[in-house]
């Protein structure tokens, strides 16, 4: 008999089904993992809507997760069964002109969750197993789900090439703002300011090492920013907020030769951010773009979190089990609780 497993299916925009869906055989190259954590992440709503394009359903959500594994293919050997795992959350070539040159992410044969490949808002995964990498057991699974986003915060750091002494600001104190404040720190800037709107998020801020921490619905952001680099500008905005009002301030707070490394995704689509051709050519501006990490980047985020130099358990607010899916989507939508990540626990 078939074994069975319980899966949170999309089978249309806004339509999430839990149903029972049989157990997938690994090929030769890939591993089947039973699913511990799977965390909710920003982007799983602009599918639940139906906003992202490239988006086919029936689809399975949850590309931030981790779990043991149970099967490997035989041409498998970095991993084994019993394994503890998180994985990578898009499969790449390796052989292509960005592959070669170590740019996964802009792999041109990229296969990605919930894009290609069903996600982890099930009991089981198979993925290729490239993109599995073991953990040791001192990391909890909830923790561990939370490398994906994490290296996403690494790579957008990575992006922006910081100096030590640099003044470096961060816009949207949300998980990737917090995630990629913390691999900021590592870089040694003079100054790590956090500009914000909900009060729990820049109290989180600073506990996670923001030197400063502004709530630009009180502090005028240009006022305080300008105050802080006396009078001179960041040097790098990272831009984890996806508001055309954070993207004017980003442009107006940077000094010469400033670099602001956009991150975040505005709701709709189709938006299109103006510049100020001035301000962009007099400061000898750039303006860099992220989408992900690669497989190094994500490897050594690993790292950081397993030695405890970046804390993912501060961002961690709610568990639920797949069950709840309901109630888990809405605290993290509503942010419900002040709602940072929410992690269903199987
Ligand atoms: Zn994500
Ligand atoms: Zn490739």
């Amino acid at each position: 008999m078939k074994r069975t497993m319980k899966s949170l299916v999309l089978t249309e925009p806004r339509a999430l089904v839990l149903q029972e869906r049989p157990v997938p055989v690994p090929g030769s190259t890939e591993v089947l993992i039973q699913v511990k954590a799977a965390s909710i992440c920003h982007t799983d709503f602009f599918t639940l809507n139906g906003e992202y394009p490239r988006c086919k359903y029936p689809t399975v959500l949850g590309h931030e997760f981790s779990g043991i594994v149970e099967q490997c293919g035989r041409d498998v050997s970095h991993v084994k069964a019993g394994d503890h795992v998180t994985c990578i959350s898009y499969d790449y070539c390796g052989t292509c002109t960005f592959c070669r040159r170590g740019l996964h992410n802009g792999c041109r044969h990229i296969r990605g969750i919930p894009f290609d490949m069903d996600g982890a808002y099930q009991e089981m995964i198979c993925v290729t197993a490239a993109m599995a990498y073991p953990f040791d057991s001192s990391l909890s699974f909830a923790e561990a789900s939370l490398t994906e986003p994490a290296a996403n915060g690494y790579s957008t750091v990575d992006r922006a090439n910081i100096y030590p002494g640099e003044q470096v600001v961060v816009m949207g104190p949300g998980p990737i703002g917090l995630l990629a404040l913390e691999s900021a720190k590592l870089k040694s800037p003079g100054a790590l300011i956090v500009l914000g709107t909900r009060q729990e998020r820049l109290h989180k801020a600073t506990h996670l090492g923001a030197t400063h921490a502004i709530n630009i619905h009180e502090t005028d952001p240009y006022e305080a920013v300008m105050d802080i680099t006396e009078g001179k500008g960041a040097d790098v905005v990272i831009l984890c907020a996806g508001s055309e009002d954070a993207w004017k301030i980003s442009g107006r707070i940077l000094t010469k030769y400033g670099r602001v490394i956009v991150e975040a995704l505005p709701s709709v689509y189709d938006t299109q951010w103006p510049v100020h051709v001035f301000d962009f050519t007099a400061k000898h501006i750039s303006y860099l773009g992220v989408s992900g990490y690669n497989a190094a980047q994500f490897g050594t985020t690993l790292e950081l979190i397993q030695s405890k130099i970046i804390d993912v358990a501060s961002l961690i607010t709610h568990r639920f089990p797949l069950q709840d899916y309901q109630e888990a989507f809405e605290t993290s939508d509503k942010r419900k609780g002040g709602a940072l990540k929410v992690v269903f626990e199987m």
